[in-house]
């Protein structure tokens, strides 16, 4: 399996050589060549698979024997996604089954990926990258500088991922103050060597730019081996594919039934793996995309149009990690929505790398977008305060505020017989000020991370300075 670039100007890589990296030399995303194809018989097969067998037999297919030898590939994998790593799961469920699901009446099930260590979804991409960075750089003698900029989610995910690996620094950029508590608490206090957490006296934002400007400078990148694990490197698409198949297998017995899937969305992330799950023979019926305020996927997904917005435009919102009007995953789905055309995709954000907008009503590549399942709906602050109420008074369920922007969408997406499943992509435990605005009462709290914020905590302030950041690395490493 090679990987080629949704500009079509780079040559085809393999998983490993794409691993490490961001964006393709032409500007692109990475996807594979063609998507394997899981037939009924395969899907037969799948259904007697823990979520392990099933990783394996998922990712097998996107990584040759040659690049990563498989047995190799199954020992990453069998170390990743295991029930002690994936421990917070509700009462009742079991934390072998990694990706529960949760039942909440007939056909309706939230899918729960959110009982790794930072509780959000982000873990199951991020731990199995962990893992693989540590394999391929053990195996090649490199060691690579992760530098990321975090509002809360991913920074902590990359952390206890890379967390004490051979050959991994990470040095994560937050805004000073401004994310929550739990947050903050759950970053500042690993105390690993390799860990090294930054706090930026300015907006989220601002430190964005503070890693695009190293990011830039081709001759600093080089020397210190600066890489990333933003949501556009392929592996973590890749590890993400695996519980769209996990969650129909759980819900369906039979390969004829088709289920929809819906995504609390962001930067298009987690939806882009269920299309690609999709385009692998999974039977996936609908593809919905739920946002909250920040609207510019639901914008298209309904005109056509898909117009990104500033940060001056960028609402800060109750579910924040859906905070994005730049999905920078988006550009995979379009390449495969205009016919693999890596010259239409270059035309297209030629226009939006320089702050513009396209609009495919016109073309008639619009009208295709219902066949790849797709369909959207968006929420706002109040629709999720009634959805956490509702949720917890219907099913007594407590459910987070980006969980419950999907489950509102779901509600209104819903076609008798198709079984819905509603991604469930943090534990309310994170958000705690927004379940006590809707219930009045804290969620409920894995015993293990009781008083997570009194632990001893270490972080660096710094000022939005470019050069400061880059002598920080040069210092630590
Ligand atoms: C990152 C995140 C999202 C958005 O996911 P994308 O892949 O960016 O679409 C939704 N919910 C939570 C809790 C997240 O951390």
């Amino acid at each position: 399996m090679k990987y080629i670039s949704t500009r079509g100007q780079s040559p085809a890589l393999t998983f490993s050589e794409i691993l490490l990296g961001g964006l393709a030399p032409d500007g692109g995303l990475y996807l594979p060549e063609q998507y394997p194809q899981f037939s009924d018989a395969d899907l037969h097969a799948m259904r007697r698979m823990n979520y392990r067998q099933l990783a394996f037999a998922v990712l097998s297919r996107l990584v040759d024997d040659s690049d990563i030898p498989h047995t190799d590939l199954q020992a990453i994998i069998d170390k990743t996604y295991s029930a002690e790593v994936y421990q917070y799961v509700r009462a009742g469920q079991s934390a072998e089954d990694i990706t529960p699901t949760l039942k909440l009446e007939e056909d309706l099930y939230l899918l729960s990926l959110s009982n790794g260590p930072t509780l959000a979804f982000k873990d199951m991409a991020m731990q199995l990258l962990g893992n693989l960075f540590e394999y391929v750089l053990r195996k090649t003698g490199q060691t690579t500088n992760i530098l990321g900029a975090t509002s809360g989610d991913t920074g902590s995910a990359a952390e206890y991922a890379m967390r004490g690996k051979q050959g991994v620094r990470v040095f994560m950029l937050s805004p000073y103050q401004k994310m929550s508590r739990f947050q903050t608490a759950q970053m500042f206090s690993l105390q690993d060597d390799n860990i090294f957490n930054i706090a930026v006296k300015g907006v989220f934002d601002d430190a964005q730019d503070m890693v695009k400007a190293v990011s830039n400078d081709h001759a600093f990148k080089a020397q210190y081996k600066i890489g990333a694990v933003n949501s556009i490197n392929w592996g973590r698409i890749a590890a993400q594919i695996v519980y769209y198949f996990k969650g129909y297998l759980a819900v369906t017995t039979d390969n004829r039934q088709k289920v929809s899937f819906t995504v609390p969305s962001g930067n298009f992330g987690n939806v882009c793996a269920g299309h690609i799950a999709r385009m692998m023979g999974l039977p996936i019926d609908r593809l919905i995309v739920a946002t909250n305020e920040n609207d510019v996927l639901d914008e298209f997904f309904n005109t056509g149009l898909y117009a990104p917005r500033g940060s001056a435009n960028t609402y800060h919102t109750s579910s924040p990690s859906m905070d994005i009007s730049k999905a920078s995953n988006f550009e995979r789905f379009v390449y495969d929505l205009v016919g693999r055309d890596g010259g239409r995709v270059r035309s297209l954000w030629t226009a939006v790398d320089h702050g513009g907008k396209f609009d495919l009503k016109a073309s008639g590549d619009f009208d295709k977008v219902t066949d790849f399942g797709f369909v959207s709906g968006h929420s706002n602050h109040a629709n999720r305060m009634q959805m956490i109420r509702a949720a917890k008074a219907q099913y007594g369920v407590t459910i987070d505020t980006h969980t419950a922007d999907g489950l509102k969408v779901a509600l209104e997406h819903r076609q008798p017989g198709v079984p819905m499943l509603v991604l469930e992509t943090a534990l309310p435990a994170k958000f705690e000020d927004a379940i006590i605005e809707a219930l009045g009462e804290a969620p409920e709290r894995p015993a293990s991370l009781a008083g997570l914020e009194d632990l001893p905590q270490t972080s660096t302030v710094m000022d939005v300075d470019v050069d400061a950041i880059k002598a920080f690395i040069v210092a630590n490493t």
